[in-house]
This record gives structure tokens, C-alpha cells and sequence, in this order.
């Protein structure tokens, strides 16, 4: 079972969640637990893994062969990311806009495109103690987060239980981190910004067809709207995580709440077997 934890923006605990989650099952049965917030990643602040392996992501752009190329604008036309432009009859390539997806040289009616390998990333594998742990991570300037994401995904084990650290907010990275999974959590917090996000990505989570579950953090602050909304949406509030100096101090020493606070494991036990009978 796949399990990812989004949220609609950055800062709402989204990786404190995931991490206790995951520390709070670990010890029970072996799982995965993947980063694929590959433009931050900081679980490993966390959960503190063992790196073994290490593979650079390369993404393949193009190059043009301008003995071959008739300037005809083709390649410019096709590409949906404006990384390829033709201008009076020369063709320019902008490869930090360029997300590897191919169809300027599919379409090129010269062959006139060849590919090349850039290196936009990285993705590296260890433990956590039981907890296999895997997380990308996207070059400083690269745009093509989902291409990481996918190279992390290609690390995970079918059928076994996986923890995925989405992005946040609700972009193409997110997508591509939350669309195979089997339950998506997402973590917000009662505030008009908290629930604003939250409508987002229940809208995406809705398109993507996964059934989705929230965690309410820093309850307490705010109002009622984001509960009021999960009712009318259907939506199962699945935890409450209140606002507490002392989670917030864990956090920023790089102590997961189970760790730092122990009676916080049964109550992750428990949101694991609502997600498992919600999925079931
Ligand atoms: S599609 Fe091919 S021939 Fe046409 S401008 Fe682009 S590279 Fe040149
Ligand atoms: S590979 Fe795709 S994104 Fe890159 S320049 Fe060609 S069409 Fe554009």
C-alpha cells in the first residue's frame, strides 16, 4: 500500500507527520519511506538514514544538427514548455526550461535533433534503521521535479507498505508523487490560508480518483471552517495534532514527534488502521 503525504502549501507538518507515521510503524512491519519533496528534502533530518546508493538523474535534451535543421519552427511549436525557440531561421535550445519530454526531435521533420544527457538530480537509497529509505533531489535551477520523482518511485517494492513525502502545494511534482498512490493524507491547518490550500488539493486528489483523509495540525489556532469544510466534503478528519511549543521545538531540533514524544505512537498506530480500513 502506497501512502502519500501532501498538503496544499509548504509549512503545514507535512513531514512531521509522514516521519512519526513511519517511525511509529517501522518497528512493526517493514515499509519504505520516500522523499519525493525533491526540491527540499528534509526527512532525513529526521529519520536520520544510512545512505548506500546514489544514482544521478539525467533528463535528454536537445541538440541540433544545423547542416540538417530548415529553421521550419516545428520543434517550437510542439514543445509545451517554451524551451526551444526558432528565430529568424536559427534554432535556440534553453535548457533549464527543457523537461526532457522528447517531442522536438519527434517531430522534427529533418532529424535534425539529436539527444544528450544533462544531469538535473540525484536519488540515494539507505536505512533508517528497519525503514528503507529513499529521496531525490532536484539540482538548484532544475525545473523537472517530476522526472526525480519518477527515478525515486522506480526504488519502491510492489505490494509493500510505502510512506511518500509529496511536494507541497498541488503542481506537476505533486501529481506525479500522489497519482499511484493507494490513500492520500493531507496535512493542514484551521486557518482561511490552511483551508484555501486544503480545497486545492482535495480538488486534485478528487481528479487523481485517490481517496484522501486529513490531518488537522496546530489545532487550536483559527476556526472551525477547515473541520466545517472536511463534514460538508465528506472528507474523515483523521488527527488532530494540537499546537504545542514543544512539537515545534522537537521539529526544529530534527526530533520526530513519536521520538520526541512517545505517547504520540499509538495515536499514528491509529491513524494507520483508519487509512488501512478506508482502503480496505
Ligand atoms: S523542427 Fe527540425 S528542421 Fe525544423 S526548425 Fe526545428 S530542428 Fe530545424
Ligand atoms: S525535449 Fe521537450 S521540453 Fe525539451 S525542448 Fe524538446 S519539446 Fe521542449
Amino acid at each position: 500500500m502506497i501512502v502519500s503525504i501532501a498538503s496544499g502549501k509548504g509549512g503545514t507538518g507535512k513531514t512531521l507527520v509522514a516521519t512519526s507515521l513511519a517511525r511509529s510503524l517501522g518497528d512493526k512491519q517493514s515499509l519504505q519511506f520516500a522523499d519525493c519533496d525533491v526540491e527540499e528534502p528534509n526527512a532525513h533530518l529526521l529519520l536520520q538514514p544510512t545512505f548506500s546508493q546514489r544514482k544521478v538523474v539525467f533528463i535528454l535534451i536537445p541538440r541540433v544538427d544545423e547542416a540538417k535543421c530548415t529553421g521550419c519552427g516545428k520543434c517550437a511549436e510542439v514543445c509545451a514548455y517554451k524551451a526551444i525557440a526558432v528565430v529568424r531561421g536559427k534554432v535556440l535550445v534553453f535548457p533549464e526550461l527543457c523537461h526532457g519530454c522528447g517531442a522536438c526531435s519527434y517531430f522534427c521533420p529533418e532529424q535534425a535533433i539529436s539527444e544528450v544527457g544533462k544531469e538535473i538530480g540525484v536519488v540515494e537509497s539507505g536505512n533508517s534503521g528497519k525503514i528503507g529509505f529513499i529521496q531525490g533531489k532536484l539540482n538548484v535551477g532544475e525545473l523537472a521535479a517530476p522526472r526525480v520523482i519518477v527515478e525515486v518511485k522506480k526504488h519502491l517494492n510492489q505490494g509493500g507498505l510505502v510512506i511518500i513525502d509529496a511536494p507541497p502545494g498541488t503542481s506537476c511534482p505533486v501529481v506525479e508523487a500522489v497519482k499511484d498512490a493507494d490513500f492520500c493524507l493531507l496535512v493542514t491547518e484551521p486557518t482561511s490560508f490552511g483551508l484555501n490550500d486544503l480545497a486545492l488539493a482535495v480538488e486534485m486528489t478528487r481528479k487523481l480518483d485517490v481517496p484522501t483523509g486529513v490531518v488537522i495540525n496546530r489545532n487550536g489556532i483559527g476556526d472551525h471552517r477547515v473541520e466545517e469544510y472536511c463534514l460538508k466534503e465528506g472528507i474523515p478528519i483523521l488527527l488532530r495534532i494540537p499546537l504545542d511549543i514543544e512539537i515545534a521545538r522537537l521539529y526544529s531540533r530534527g526530533v520526530t514527534l513519536v521520538d520526541g514524544m512517545p505517547q504520540w505512537k499509538e495515536a499514528f498506530r491509529g491513524l494507520f488502521s483508519k487509512i488501512e480500513r478506508i482502503v480496505n
